[in-house]
């Protein structure tokens, strides 16, 4: 077992305090399935120490200049880039990520904070409309729950704008991804920033998520999580009327439109379903293919999905690695076998380890002829499956694709990119690819219906850390 130097502490009031919870968590690796340590998880006394750290740090905080902000998220910024190396092992180590979606994650996790530096000008906080001078005041102390699928980015992505819109803030990442964090809390305590300004507890939704959200200290919470915990902290939050970003799950589709070039649309769609080895809220996990080429489709994407290199992801040519941990392949493995219980009909993969790979937590990159009310069409399975549903024609392919609670995601593959565009518009959903997945940090990130409720990235993220105050003197 590696030996771990922060596994019992906390960062709290700028420095590494010991839990004063006792619970322990076992963290294992995704590659091999063997235990890499044990962590020691928080409790009431020290969410309600982080807290109270965020609070007395508020004041100050969010009375800096911008340029004094612009130097701190400069030096988050140098500090996770020098801790680079060792967050993107922990990360493949624990999560099983290929190393090429390792390095995106992490340097992508680096790059908010110089996003952020870009939102600092006087326009962010400052607006003039008629007779009202609109100033924008932080929501105060921010609290961002984060999940495991990538530790870094979503912890630099929060913290980034909270901090630039003035808030102080505690971070309580996952418990399921605590070696990920372990160099970015690291990174966050060599940054240096005033004691306070940023907290790292660790700990489950109960006790320490619950606390956090129902603190009378606490303006806003982000959660990126599941629908189910955005539920609960919804209600969490209602006696305070804390402010709230909520981004959670999702059951994308991918429109392969009768005029799609199958030999763009059917890496695109893989890709999409597959990123992250299918541990990825974004994932579109529903192919809607026409019933008038489904013939094709199916046997291209079968070809595609079978010929998928499933291994160790620090292989160079590794495309999916393993999944989280052995209740991750579990659930993984059950909705595999609801797909088949349900009449779903295994064309790629299925049950059980890849050949040669019966150890660590790897699944079969799997692809079920499904219809739309089937579980695996229905229920986020968060691992490398995917439905292959056939439409009649395109009224019917939108009205699958909105027929789901979620809307976080769509994409659609169309040989004519405004045609392409015009079915993007008909989709509930907050983002919609159309031909090929890239991204662009500054536009609005969030999603429709049950996948959440407000929006991340750019102006949008650092608004929702800003309360406006309009003024009237004339
Ligand atoms: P999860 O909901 O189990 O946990 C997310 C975080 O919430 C963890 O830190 C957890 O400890 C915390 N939590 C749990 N109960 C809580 C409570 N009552 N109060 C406060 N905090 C609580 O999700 P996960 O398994 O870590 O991550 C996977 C899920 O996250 C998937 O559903 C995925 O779609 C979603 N996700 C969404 C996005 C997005 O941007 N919309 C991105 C990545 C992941």
């Amino acid at each position: 077992m590696t030996t771990l130097t922060h596994f019992n502490t906390h960062y709290i009031d700028g420095q590494f305090v010991e839990s004063h919870g006792q619970e322990t968590y076992a963290v294992t690796s995704a590659i091999t399935g063997e235990q890499l340590g044990e962590a020691r998880l928080g409790d009431d006394v020290d969410a309600n120490l982080a807290v109270a750290a965020a609070q007395r740090a508020l004041s100050a905080w969010s009375a800096t200049t911008l340029s004094e902000r612009a130097h701190h998220l400069q030096k988050l910024a140098d500090s996770f880039g020098a801790h680079r190396e060792e967050m993107i092992t922990n990360l493949i180590d624990e999560f099983g990520t290929t190393t090429a979606t390792a390095a995106y994650i992490v340097d992508q996790s680096r790059d908010w904070f110089l996003d952020a530096q870009k939102l600092l000008s006087e326009e962010t906080f400052v607006e003039q409309i008629g007779a009202a001078t609109v100033y924008k005041v932080p929501v105060g102390v921010a609290v961002l729950i984060t999940p495991w699928n990538g530790a870094s980015w979503f912890m630099a992505m929060k913290a980034s704008v909270a901090l630039a819109a003035g808030c102080t803030v505690v971070l309580k990442p996952s418990e399921r991804g605590i070696w990920q964090t372990l160099p970015v809390v690291d990174a966050i305590a060599e940054a240096g920033l005033p004691a306070g300004v940023i907290n790292v507890v660790y700990g489950k939704g109960d006790p320490v998520g619950n606390i956090l959200t129902t603190h009378p200290d606490v303006g806003k919470v982000s959660i990126t999580g599941s629908t189910a915990t955005g539920k609960a902290i919804a209600h969490n939050r209602v006696d305070t009327m804390k402010r709230v970003t909520l981004e959670l799950g999702g059951k994308s589709p991918t429109i392969i439109l009768e005029d799609a070039d199958l030999s763009k649309a059917i890496p695109f769609a893989v890709q999409a379903g597959l990123f992250n080895n299918g541990q990825a809220c974004i994932a579109g996990t529903r192919i809607l293919a026409p019933e008038s080429r489904i013939d094709e489709i199916r046997t291209a994407l079968v070809d595609a999905v079978s010929a998928i290199k499933v291994g160790d992801p620090r292989d160079e040519d590794t495309i999916v690695g393993p999944v989280l941990d052995s209740d991750q392949y579990q659930r993984i493995e059950n909705y595999i076998r609801a797909g088949i219980e349900e009449g779903g009909e295994v064309l790629a993969g299925g049950e059980g380890h890849p050949d040669g790979l019966e150890h660590g937590n790897y699944v079969k990159p799997t692809l079920i002829a499904a219809t739309n009310d089937m579980t695996v069409a229905r229920e986020e399975i968060f691992g490398p499956v995917l439905a292959l549903i056939t439409y009649r024609d395109e009224a019917e392919a939108i009205a699958i694709a909105n027929d789901t609670v979620y809307g976080l995601h769509a994409y659609v593959a169309s040989g004519d990119v405004e045609h392409g565009r015009r079915v993007a518009r008909q989709l509930r959903a907050g983002r919609v690819m159309v031909n090929e997945v890239i991204d662009s940090p500054a536009a609005p990130f969030g999603g429709f219906k049950q996948s959440g409720i407000g929006r991340e990235f750019g102006q949008y993220g650092i608004q929702a850390y800003l309360e406006t105050q309009a003024v009237f003197a004339k």
